[in-house]
C-alpha cells in the first residue's frame, strides 16, 4: 500500500515509518521539521519506497495514498506551548484537511489521539468512555482542546461521510529518538543523569505516569489501523504500569549509575496528578498488550542518548 504519515519525521513517526517500509509498504512521510529532525529519518533515505515532502498539514495536501496515519503535532509541553494558536490549527485545520484528503481518496484515517483527552481525571485508570476534565483555557488547552477538536472531527466525518476511521488515544511513551531538548520527562532525566547535571523533579514527584516503550506502541498503532471497519476507536494504547515521577527518576539514576541528584522545581499549572490507561478495549479487540518492562526500554533508551550525546550534533 501507499501510506502517508504525517509528523513522519518525529519521534514516533520516525519509528512507525521504519515499520512500514519493513512491512514492503510505500511510505511518504509529511513534516514541517518544527519538532521533528532529518537525523531521525536518515537511515530510510536511501529506501526507494521512502518518499519526504516538507510540508505544514493546516495547509490542504493533494497526494494519492491508501492509508493515512495523522501524527503531525508537537507533543511536548514546551514545543506545544512556543506558539499554542499553531499547536490548536495543527491539530483541527490538520485534521480538516487530511480528512479531507482521505474523503476525496477513500482512505482510511488514523488520528494520534492523546490521554491528554482525559485532562486531569477523576476516573482512575481512564477508560474510553471517560469524559475527561479538562480546563478549556489554560496553557495546555491548545493541545488538549485541539486533539479533543480533532477526535469530533474524526467522528464527524466518519458519520457525516462515512470515512473509515481509527482513533487511538495515547498515553506517555519514550524511547530512542526523542529530541533531546524535548521537555518531556524522560528525555529530560536520561540526558540530566547522563550529563551528571541535577534531575529536575516538578512538584514532589508524587504525580504519576504510566510509560510506554516506542516499540510496543507503533505494534497497536499498526493493529488499530488494520482492525476490521466497525472498529473506529477510540482506544487507550499505552501500558498500565504506573509510576511516580520520583520513582522514574531514581530508576534512571540507578540504570546510569549517575551521581545527579535530585532537585525541585515549580509544578506547572494544570499538571495532571494521576494517569493510567485502563487497556481492556485494546487487548480484546487487537488482542494488544506491551511487553517491554520500564527498566527494558529505559536501559534501550539511555544506550541511544548516550551515543548521541557523543556527538556534537545534537540539535
Ligand atoms: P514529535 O514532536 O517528536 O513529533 C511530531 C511531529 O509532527 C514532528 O516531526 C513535527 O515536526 C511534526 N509537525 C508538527 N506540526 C506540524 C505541522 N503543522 N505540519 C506538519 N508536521 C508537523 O512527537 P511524538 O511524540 O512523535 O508525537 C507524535 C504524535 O503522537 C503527536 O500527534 C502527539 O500528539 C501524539 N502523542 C504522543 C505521545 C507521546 O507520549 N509520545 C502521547 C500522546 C500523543
Ligand atoms: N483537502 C485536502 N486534500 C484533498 C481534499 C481536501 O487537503 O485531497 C482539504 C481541503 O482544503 C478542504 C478540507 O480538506 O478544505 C476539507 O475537505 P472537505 O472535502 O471535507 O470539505 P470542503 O472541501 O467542502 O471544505
Ligand atoms: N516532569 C518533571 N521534570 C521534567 C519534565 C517533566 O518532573 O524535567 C513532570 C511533569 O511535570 C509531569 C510529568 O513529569 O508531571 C510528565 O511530563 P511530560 O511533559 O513528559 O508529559 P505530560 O505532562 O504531557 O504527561
Amino acid at each position: 500500500m501507499r501510506i502517508l504519515v504525517t509528523g513522519g519525521a518525529g519521534f514516533l513517526g520516525s519509528h512507525l515509518c521504519e515499520r512500514l517500509l519493513s512491512e514492503g509498504h510505500d511510505v511518504l512521510c509529511v513534516d514541517n521539521f518544527f519538532t521533528g529532525r532529518k537525523r531521525n529519518i536518515a537511515h530510510l533515505m536511501h529506501n526507494p519506497y521512502f518518499e519526504v515532502m516538507r510540508h505544514d498539514v493546516t495547509f490542504p495536501l493533494y497526494v494519492e495514498v491508501d492509508q493515512i496515519y495523522n501524527l503531525a503535532c508537537p507533543a511536548s509541553p514546551v514545543h506545544y506551548q512556543h506558539d499554542p494558536v499553531q499547536t490548536t490549527k495543527t491539530s483541527v485545520h490538520g485534521a480538516i484537511n487530511m480528512l479531507g484528503l482521505a474523503k476525496r481518496l477513500g482512505a482510511r484515517i488514523f488520528q494520534a489521539s492523546t490521554s491528554e483527552v482525559y485532562g486531569d481525571p477523576e476516573v482512575h485508570p481512564q477508560p474510553e468512555s471517560y469524559w475527561g476534565k479538562v480546563n478549556p483555557i489554560g496553557i495546555r488547552s491548545c493541545y488538549d482542546e485541539g486533539k479533543r477538536c480533532a477526535e469530533t472531527l474524526f467522528f464527524d466525518y466518519f458519520r457525516q461521510h462515512n470515512l473509515s476511521i481509527k482513533v487511538a488515544r495515547i498515553f506517555n511513551t519514550y524511547g530512542p529518538r526523542m529530541h533531546p531538548n524535548d521537555g518531556r520527562v524522560v528525555s529530560n532525566f536520561v540526558v540530566q543523569a547522563l550529563r551528571g547535571e541535577d534531575i529536575t523533579i516538578y512538584g514532589e514527584g508524587q504525580q504519576t505516569r504510566s510509560f510506554c516503550y516506542s516499540d510496543d506502541l507503533i505494534e497497536g498503532f499498526v493493529r488499530l489501523m488494520n482492525s476490521p471497519e466497525e472498529l473506529t476507536g477510540p482506544v487507550n494504547l499505552g501500558n498500565p504500569n504506573e509510576f511516580t515521577i520520583r520513582e522514574l527518576a531514581e530508576t534512571v539514576i540507578e540504570l546510569t549509575g549517575s551521581s545527579s541528584s535530585l532537585i525541585f522545581r515549580p509544578l506547572p499549572e494544570d499538571d495532571p496528578k494521576q494517569r493510567q490507561p485502563d487497556i481492556s478495549l485494546a487487548k480484546t479487540e487487537l488482542g494488544w498488550q506491551p511487553s517491554v518492562e520500564l527498566k527494558e526500554g529505559l536501559v534501550k533508551t539511555i544506550s541511544y542518548f548516550d551515543e548521541l550525546l557523543k556527538t556534537s550534533d545534537i540539535d
